[in-house]
């Protein structure tokens, strides 16, 4: 009596044999060549759903492939404890933290156990730990030592609900990202990374294999343009300042400008308002900071201003312009101030129509009269209305003009980049503590490498004031100078935790290492990455950190590699009932009753026969169901007797051999380059399609059992990364040696995989007019269609009509005719 087959029993049994055998711990002494396949660690926000699944299965299958295929696979899990959430899930249930993180950690690795991975649980990393953050405090000593940690005065977006500051890619539409509410501004002292220094580097992305949309992404975030900074004259009696500098891509449009445009928070507002203009000036002040950066600059928005009563020198003819401010100019952009050029920049345009500002064309469209501009136009053209400069092409205008900018002292080329320094202070509880002392004597003091950790007090109020709890919390603020020994004051603002995954891939290498945050031989064995996974939402964050953060590293002398992740996919979403999964649609798809009722080989499998991985899908319960029951077939296909002593097979037991084995040699040629392309949903299929063929096979009793055997070896192998338990198990029924992850993957054979070709004879009213060659297991419908096809057929069918048509397999096919 054969065994049903009982997932439940024979994950639970083989997860804790491969546990017990320590079967997927990795050491760096191994002589196959190594293979670093790492899945974006998950937040521990509490349970993992199926969209962590679908980020970790099909990474996992492909780790198990590479494993099979020979090399010494290091796939390591870990939490990325630290961060917002977990404070403010802490507050609305009333327990620490702390508490709160590890809780979801147990049941987070409890789960991720669950799935079968090959996860090397000997080297799990946890960013809030002492062990970990004492190293993630070593590397922002290390970062302002080499002078790219700074400390400055900026404005910053301010959650007003969180009470906490935020990184412009955590503001969404002017929103906060975590609770929505409308983000403000604010002047802080905070501590940035100069992330700025790399950026002409963190555009390129040489030798690594990424996606395209991502590198388009982070080179648009660097943002970097060429251009000219000018200095227009001031004459104002209240400013000691001389000068205001723009920094324009367009020089060759400066006889165009009309007015100048400051950012509200430019330093010289306040010095040129003149006195019946400071009310109104104030007022718009306090409003613009209200708003987002985003917000501000959105297309949608109506651009506003105000007249400030002053007036700037426009060098090149002598012009006085109005200076006016509007908050579609951010002071973090160029140098804060745009000459405006309304005739050819569309915002300038739509605030001179606004505000009935002259608009003055001097760079003529091709077939332009000398009218009006009906919007602006933005292209290139011939210069006019511009002295000297008149008839020039704009593209020589721009050089022209720039080198007479320089020639007088007046401006110079240069680049300007979008992208700001990172923000890494934040007013919160629940991060790694910044080790900085500020001493009455010495000033700023970085805490000695040898007195770190400086560790998160325990007992510290967390609730958020919009200032550190930790400034409140008097043991831990109240210290002494590392340098002269006087009392003096901690720092209270904590990390951002991105900077915890910005050098978490390098811990996995030797985790328990307690000299250094690694130790030097085996990152030098593992890293870089060889395969990264995770979504794409972290182009412009965790991603770009990231690549920075071992910049910073290698010219440190850390590290001896530029790049951390050679090769990056971003597998896609996964839907339910239409909809992207949220807790508050309630429509949270959560795997484990699916584990326990169908097994997690079933889970695995069905997520990746959901579609292509970069796309995802949508979940539904008939769609796992099938998976389920196609399992079940396998097993009783590999699991139940085969008996040879079948009917008569028409074309004999030989010629049935052969196309089992070509099949077969199809089938794992077809399975290898899918697994190498990351495409599982076709692998599936491909492993399905083989299957319904074994059943066949077996049906017929067509070929010897040592035949049969060789297919279902092949089967159970290719089987094994998707769904490692069943696999397992029905490797050992099958009468192998435990375990099937340690054989090596199987190898195609061209030569056996190629298909065969015979000769198909075409009849018209059973007369021989054609032959051709065709693959030997052509369907019959595929004759057909070939027959119909040819060139020599179809001129004997003109004008008739096909009655009847005869086929024998592999052979003929006649066409009665009228
Ligand atoms: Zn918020
Ligand atoms: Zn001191």
């Amino acid at each position: 009596m054969m065994a049903k087959y009982n997932p439940q029993e024979i994950e639970k049994k083989w997860q804790q044999r491969w546990a017990e055998d320590r079967l997927y711990e990795v050491g760096e002494d191994d002589s196959r060549p190594k293979w670093y396949a790492l899945t974006m660690f998950p937040y521990t926000s509490g349970d993992l759903h199926i969209g962590h699944w679908y980020a970790m299965a099909p990474s996992d299958v492909h780790a198990r492939f590479k494993r099979m295929q020979g090399y010494n696979v290091l796939h390591p899990m870990g939490f990325d404890a630290f961060g917002l959430p977990a404070e403010n899930a802490a507050i609305s249930r009333g327990i620490h933290p702390f508490v709160w993180t590890m809780q979801n950690i147990d049941n987070m690795r409890r789960q991720l156990k669950s799935i079968g991975a090959i996860y090397d649980w000997s080297r799990e990393v946890i960013t809030c730990l002492p062990e970990y953050y004492k190293w993630t405090q070593w590397f922002f000593l290390k970062l302002y030592e080499n002078g790219l940690a700074y400390r400055g005065k900026a404005p910053v977006n301010w959650c007003p609900e969180c009470q906490t500051v935020l990184a412009n890619e955590q503001v969404v539409d002017g929103s906060c990202e975590r609770c929505g509410a409308t983000v403000s501004r604010r002047d802080l002292e905070q501590w940035f990374f100069a992330i700025t220094r790399y950026a002409d580097e963190l555009m390129e992305h040489n030798g690594i294999d990424w996606p395209e949309r991502i590198k388009i992404m982070q080179r648009n975030w660097v943002g970097r343009s060429q251009g000219t900074e000018i200095s227009f004259g001031l004459d104002h009696p209240g400013a000691s300042e001389k000068e205001i500098r723009v920094f324009t891509t367009r020089p060759d449009t400066i006889f165009g400008v009309t007015f100048m445009v400051l950012a509200p928070e430019h330093p010289l507002v306040v010095k040129l308002t003149s006195p019946e203009k400071k009310a109104e000036v104030e007022a718009y002040i306090e409003r613009s900071r209200r708003q987002s950066d985003i917000e501000r600059l959105s297309t949608e928005k109506e651009k506003d201003g105000v007249f400030i009563g002053a007036y700037a020198l426009n060098r090149l003819n002598g012009e006085r312009v109005p200076i006016w401010i509007a908050d579609y100019v951010l002071l973090s952009y160029g140098t804060g101030a745009v000459m405006a050029v309304p005739a050819h920049d569309e915002r300038d345009f739509a605030f001179a129509k606004r505000y009935n500002l002259p608009i003055r064309v001097v760079i003529a469209p091709p077939d332009w009269q000398g009218g009006e501009l009906k919007q602006a136009y933005i292209e290139a053209g011939t210069m006019v209305n511009s002295g000297q400069f008149n008839d020039l092409p704009s593209e020589q205008g721009i050089e022209k003009v720039s080198d007479f900018l320089e020639k007088k002292g007046w401006g110079k080329r240069t680049i300007s980049y979008k992208l700001r320094d990172w923000l890494i202070s934040r007013q919160r509880y629940w991060g790694a503590p910044i080790p900085m002392v500020y001493c009455p004597k010495c000033g700023v003091v970085p805490v000695p490498e040898k007195d770190l950790p400086v560790l998160l007090p325990e007992d510290a109020e967390f609730k958020p004031t919009g200032e550190s709890p930790l400034k409140y919390h008097e043991q831990f603020v109240n210290t002494t100078c590392p340098r002269c020994k006087a009392p003096a004051r901690r720092e209270t603002d904590t990390m951002d935790t991105f900077m915890c995954s910005s050098w978490y891939f390098l811990r996995y290498a030797s985790p328990h290492y307690e000299e250094a945050p690694f130790d030097a031989e085996p990152v030098k064995y593992w890293l870089p990455v060889d395969l990264y996974t995770g979504g794409a939402e972290h182009a412009v964050m965790h991603l770009f950190y990231a690549r920075f953060f071992i910049k910073a590293l290698r010219d440190m002398g850390l590290v001896s590699f530029g790049e951390p992740f050679s090769r990056l996919f971003n597998q896609g979403v996964i839907i339910a009932e239409k909809q992207k999964m949220s807790k508050s649609r309630g429509n949270v798809v959560t795997p484990d009753g699916y584990v326990s009722e169908l097994g997690a080989d079933a889970v695995r499998a069905y997520l990746m026969f959901i579609g292509p991985w970069e796309q995802g899908g949508e979940w539904n319960d008939s769609g796992i169901s099938g998976m389920s029951r196609w399992l079940n077939r396998v097993w009783n296909l590999a699991s139940g007797e085969y008996s040879q002593d079948g009917k008569e097979i028409p074309g004999g037991r030989e010629q049935a051999e052969r196309a089992l084995s070509r099949l077969t040699h199809q089938t794992i040629r077809k399975v290898t380059e899918d697994m190498e392309r990351l495409r599982f949903n076709t692998m599936l299929a491909a492993l399905m399609e083989f299957t319904n063929y074994l059943n066949r096979v077996k049906e017929e009793g067509a070929v010897n059992v040592s035949a049969w055997q060789e297919a279902i070896d092949a089967l159970l192998l290719l089987l094994a990364p998707a769904c490692p338990h069943i696999a397992e198990e029905l490797w050992q029924k099958t009468g192998h040696e435990y375990s099937i992850h340690n054989q090596q993957w199987p190898k195609w054979d061209e030569g056996l995989a190629k298909e065969e070709e015979v000769t198909l004879v075409v009849q018209v009213n059973g007369k021989l007019r054609d032959r051709i060659m065709v693959p030997a297991s052509i369907t019959e419908a595929e004759a057909k269609e070939k027959a119909l096809g040819s060139q020599k057929i179809k001129a004997h069918l003109e004008g008739k009509e096909i009655v009847k048509t005869i086929y024998v397999p592999g052979k003929l096919v006649n066409l009665v005719v009228r």
